[in-house]
């Protein structure tokens, strides 16, 4: 299929402005380099903060016009000379989105997420919100043979991913009967249910949102043990009544707020665990640390995952572990981009939105 000159991308040309879709040119790929025909492009809480500009002062994006996404699948369009035969064109991928430029320590020993050299897609670097995406190079693609629902398969990227190491990361503290709660049901959150249901299935699971919508939503996903509607009831109070008392032994927390880790984390059992993986909104300021020592509860972070682990996700849903197509809620087309963030922003989105191209 001979590649087009020009190629359809929603551009985000002035902070907080409507997307604007404009043809751009079509790179050819040399070298390792892969070009990608995408298929489903996910909206994720990070590109709202960079189409509102909330982190320009930290050099984020690195310039205007800028390309949003960091949830891209499609299928290889054309590849390099450098790229082996068996990928071929038509092959059906999804691509790695944290991708490095250089290889250091951390991408020798498999923390490709931690690298020194990140050349995040939609943070510092272009993203997928286009019809053509070119990769770097063939290593950030995983294939998705037998996913049928190609655009659906784009948020395994960041929300499929990002949960899956921190609940991986806080499985060894869980044991039978202990109370698990995920803070926020929204992309994450309602991945974030669906590993722990997978792989901690002897824990009671509780979901904490601040609409019925949301929670009414990812009950259809998985089953739910406890809601908690944070907008009618006091969380703190109604997580001790379900609890009967004992607390909660972890927390994954998909907000990441001053508010959420002061009320949660003084939930905790002892050597309870408090996950954040949502963007600190604030400054997070955690005091008194006491209760943290008496009762060796650990307070931690994640930050999305390794290439490793990105394979694993695929494979995951693959063998049905997860419910890809049950988080795709909406389905835009390239000029619906900025309702799409808006939605997101204004906290009327339910799980995930795709642009599919
Ligand atoms: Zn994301």
């Amino acid at each position: 299929m001979p590649l087009p000159v020009k190629h359809r991308a929603a551009l985000v040309k002035e902070f907080g402005k409507p997307l604007v879709v404009e043809e751009i040119p079509t790179p050819e790929p040399r070298d390792r380099q892969v070009l990608i025909k995408v298929v489903g492009a996910g909206i994720c809480h990070t590109d709202v903060h960079v189409w509102k500009g909330d982190w320009s002062v930290a050099g984020i994006p690195p310039k205007l016009p800028f390309i949003l996404s960091h949830e891209v699948v499609g299928t290889i369009a054309a590849k390099g000379d450098k790229v082996p035969d068996d990928l071929k064109e038509g092959r059906n991928v999804l691509v790695y989105a944290w991708q490095w430029s250089r290889d250091d320590v951390y991408v020798a020993k498999g923390l490709t997420q931690l690298s020194e050299y990140p050349a995040h897609m939609a943070i510092v670097a272009d993203g997928g919100m286009q019809e053509y995406y070119l990769v770097s190079d063939y290593r950030f693609l995983v294939s998705v043979d037998g996913l049928e629902d190609l655009p659906a398969v784009a948020p395994l990227a960041c929300a499929g991913l990002t949960t899956y190491r921190a609940v991986k990361r806080i499985l060894s503290h869980l044991e039978p009967d202990d109370y698990v709660a995920v803070i926020g049901l929204g992309g994450l959150g309602s991945y974030a249910i669906q590993w722990i249901r997978a792989l901690a299935p002897y824990v009671n699971l509780i979901g904490v949102a601040g609409r019925d919508e949301s929670l009414e939503f990812a009950s259809r996903i998985v089953k739910l043990d406890a809601t908690v509607n944070t907008s009618k009831v006091d969380p703190a109070k109604a997580i001790m009544e379900i609890t009967k008392g004992r607390g909660l032994k972890a927390v994954v927390d998909t907000v990441g707020t001053e508010t959420t880790i002061m009320v949660y984390t003084s939930l905790l059992t002892k050597m309870g665990v408090h996950m954040i993986v949502g963007m600190i909104g604030g400054e997070a300021k955690i005091s008194p640390l006491l209760p943290f020592i008496v009762n060796e509860r650990i307070l931690t972070g994640s930050i999305v995952g390794s290439l490793g682990e990105q394979i694993d996700v695929v494979t995951a849903a693959k063998r049905g572990m997860v419910n890809y197509r049950a988080v795709v809620t909406r389905r835009l087309k390239l000029e619906e981009v900025t309702e799409g963030l808006e939605a997101l922003e204004k906290r009327r989105a339910l799980g995930r939105q795709v642009v599919v191209l």
